[in-house]
């Protein structure tokens, strides 16, 4: 089937132009699509939700969209194995595994991505006990670039599952998922401002104590917003923010006053730091205890521009303080909160939080506002910390650099040599940060 292409992403700072888009409705379907589009010379490059900043997603082959391969394969409450099409939405996992009581261990910020498109940039959410999404996945199954059909995970060929597993799009198209699930649990959270010189002294003491800790310093002020969520047994009582609550601040607030205010401030920069001030303040403190997803995850609508970095837990301090003094020596006007989370060393390759106990730091700009010497600015403070960027986020860094910030990178590309010789699934920008 063919339909019209989602040929923009989220943030709109990236077009492009498919040749076809195909949207196969199973696994047997796919295969055809791939070996047809390889038979015809095309590249194809399947695409989630669009919501990655960098156009990782996009071509100029055959866009193939997996929105018709969603859904559960098969599912276990005694093990918590969940097969997942590889289309699957993560908003529509939890009603999915709510049938075997069970969560996902974490999510980001957001649930509009594919489960194939999070995993595959390394998406991840808070915790110093919690890996990324792709620590979750056991299994895979994979349409390679010659269309034949794989199942892949840590006994059989486990070189395939290591890379595709966070495979930046770039290993083969990912049919189905198998993801390790937990019984469901709700969180108990705790937000409330904290100043910035505190949240820095106890941050890690923080991140030791409880499950998911995340702040958001607000540029120009000395101002945090901290939240803390930790698990509860999924039959505890759930204290559920009263509807009133969550519109005021997670709609009204952080979406509609929020456009407001970076309008305005992209009309009148000098009311960024009056605006900042008055938004460290006004999302206030609330304390609640919900199901998991509905915890961790918002509604963004004002669309932004972002670039994170991972970097060693240990230097936080000083990646804060050198943001805040370049925006002070720049006078730049940043109406954006620089976003801090967490997450336990892995050993995924591609894994930004390869081999260490990462704090992740995110930028952003409002979409009408531009953003590249800010970010760039924030690389050159990231790249002497060992920083590695998050591979669906803004950068501006190529194969050479990015090689040296990984030690298994060079097993990942003789995967990708092994199975995708041709380049079938490559673009422009895997040319840059893999290499051609
Ligand atoms: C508002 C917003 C909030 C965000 N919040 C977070 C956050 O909290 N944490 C975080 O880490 N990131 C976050 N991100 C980044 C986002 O999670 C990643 O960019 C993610 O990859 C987007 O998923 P997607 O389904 O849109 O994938 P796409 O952007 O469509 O694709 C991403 C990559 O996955 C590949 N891909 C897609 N489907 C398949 C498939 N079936 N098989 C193989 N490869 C595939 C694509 O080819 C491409 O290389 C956020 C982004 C936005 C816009």
């Amino acid at each position: 089937m063919t339909v019209l292409s989602p040929a923009t992403n989220w943030a709109g700072n990236e077009h492009w132009a498919p040749t076809e888009v195909a949207t196969p409705a199973s696994v047997a379907d796919l295969a055809a699509t791939v070996r047809e589009a390889r038979e015809r010379g095309l590249r194809i490059k399947p695409i989630g939700a669009a919501h990655s900043f960098t156009p990782i997603a996009a071509t100029d082959g055959v866009q193939l969209s997996l929105d018709a391969l969603g859904g559960v394969v098969r599912g276990d409450a005694e093990t918590g194995l969940v097969t997942l099409r590889g289309g699957t939405r993560l908003r529509d996992i939890p009603r999915l595994l709510a049938p075997y009581g069970l969560n996902m261990t974490n999510l980001g910020d957001i649930d509009a991505q594919s489960i194939a498109g999070a995993i595959s940039t390394g998406t991840h959410g808070t915790g110093g006990r919690f890996g990324g999404l792709s620590t979750q996945v056991r299994g895979l199954t994979l349409v390679l670039a010659d269309g034949s059909i794989v199942d892949c995970d840590a006994e059989r060929d486990p070189d395939l599952f290591e890379a595709a597993r966070l495979g930046l799009g770039a290993i083969g198209v990912i049919a189905a998922v198998t993801l390790q699930c937990e019984p469901a649990f709700l969180l108990h959270a705790v937000e409330r401002p904290v100043p910035l010189d505190e949240m820095l002294a106890t941050v890690h003491e923080r991140v030791d104590e409880h499950d998911h800790v995340e702040f958001f310093w607000f540029p120009h002020t000395s101002g945090t917003l901290y939240k803390q969520n930790d698990r509860l047994p999924g039959d505890a009582l759930r204290k559920p923010l009263s509807r009133g609550r969550a519109w005021w601040d997670d709609e009204f607030l952080s979406n509609t006053v929020f456009a407001w205010a970076c309008e305005l401030g992209r009309a009148a920069p000098a009311a960024i730091r009056p605006i900042a001030a008055v938004s460290a303040r006004a999302l206030g403190a609330r304390e609640y205890i919900d199901r998991s997803a509905t915890v961790l995850c918002t509604q963004r609508r004002v669309r932004f521009r972002e670039s994170e970095w991972s970097i060693p837990r240990a230097a936080l301090g000083e990646a804060l303080t050198e943001i805040r003094r370049l925006i002070e020596r720049r006078g730049w006007r940043i109406s954006f909160p620089v976003e801090v989370r967490m997450s336990a060393a892995d050993d995924l390759w591609l894994s930004t939080a390869h081999g260490r106990d990462s704090a992740y730091v995110a930028v952003h700009q409002y979409h009408r506002t531009p953003h590249e010497e800010y970010f760039r600015a924030v690389q050159e403070i990231m790249l002497p910390l060992e920083g590695r960027p998050h591979w669906g986020k803004l950068h501006y860094l190529d194969a050479a650099e990015l090689s040296g910030r990984y030690p298994r990178f060079q097993d990942f590309l003789a995967v990708r040599d092994r199975v995708d010789p041709d380049r079938a699934f490559s673009n422009a920008h895997l040319r840059q940060v893999l290499g051609a």
